[in-house]
């Protein structure tokens, strides 16, 4: 097999933290223990939430960790045009269709409904405006109201040959089962493309071939395979990883309260005990 290529493509929403550095360092080792190559990207495509002050110290923290990547840094909100080019391929198809529904309309639609399914990630999507005539649809697009772009789940599905198969490391391939995420949004609102579409296609153009990530993602693989599939992409394999707890057992994530590898830093606490806390 040839060395990986893999990547840490975090968000720069906030300071990175130990969860954060257990990821990168993962992905990190495995390039580096391989003679591969290790990749940085940076998904700052949620303009609402991302910050370039935090994508600078992003880079900080990395070096701090001595982490060292491989080529520059691909930096999503700098390739919007291409994440445009891939829903272009997809409508062109005839597979997305404007969503005109608030989230407040989506909770509406689906409290009203008897068995509203739900998906993977909560409440699928009811299909409001899977069901608009192509009249509405022109009206409301040329009145400009706010949309999102779906796939349409199931003409997508149908344009498969067959079954697809997911591979987790060092687990037989799994078929891959995207139906039940439902019409999953890949055009945002406020922005071309979405954390599908874009870490898809990136992982694609980067020639990313192992994808270590969170566990907390791996459902995503499915739709994430369909794409690979729908745009004749090549598929990587997959490594989801645990997630790192506390002393308490509770997850590390972003939006609780761990503290940032800067606290810890300004805490007289080195670089070198946050990598041998992470030893395997
Ligand atoms: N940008 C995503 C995050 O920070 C990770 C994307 C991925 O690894 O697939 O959660």
């Amino acid at each position: 097999m040839n060395p990986p290529t893999t990547r840490f493509a975090p968000s720069p929403t906030g300071h990175l933290h130990l969860g954060h550095a257990y990821a990168a360092l993962t992905a990190w080792r495995r390039a580096r223990e391989a003679g591969g190559r290790f990749l940085l990207r940076i998904e700052d495509i949620d303009p609402a939430r991302c910050r370039p002050e935090f994508a600078a110290a992003i880079l900080e923290d990395l070096e701090w960790l001595g982490l060292d990547w491989d080529g520059p840094v691909r930096v999503q909100s700098q390739h919007l045009a291409d994440y445009a080019t891939v829903l272009d391929r997809l409508a062109t198809r005839g597979l997305l269709y404007p969503c005109f529904c608030t989230r407040a309309d989506i909770a509406h639609e689906v409290a009203a409904s008897a068995a509203a399914p739900h998906g993977p990630d909560g409440p699928r999507y009811p299909g409001t405006c899977r069901l608009l005539s192509a009249d509405q649809r022109a009206a409301r697009l040329a009145a400009g109201h706010p949309h999102a772009l779906r796939l349409d789940m199931v003409a997508a599905l149908a344009t498969l040959p067959g079954p697809l198969f997911v591979t987790e490391e060092g687990e037989p391939p799994i078929r891959c089962d995207p139906a039940p995420f439902g019409d999953v949004v890949l055009g945002r609102k406020d922005t071309l493309g979405s954390y599908h579409v874009c870490v898809t296609h990136d992982d694609a153009v980067q020639g990313i071939t192992l994808v270590t990530r969170a566990t907390d993602l791996r459902p995503a693989t499915h739709i994430h395979r369909l794409l690979q599939a729908l745009l004749h992409w090549p598929s990587p394999l997959y490594a989801h990883h645990g997630l790192l707890t506390d002393e308490t057992g509770q997850r590390l994530a972003k939006r609780t309260h761990a503290a940032s590898l800067r606290k810890l830093r300004a805490a007289g606490i080195t670089a070198a005990d946050v990598r041998a806390r992470m030893a395997r």
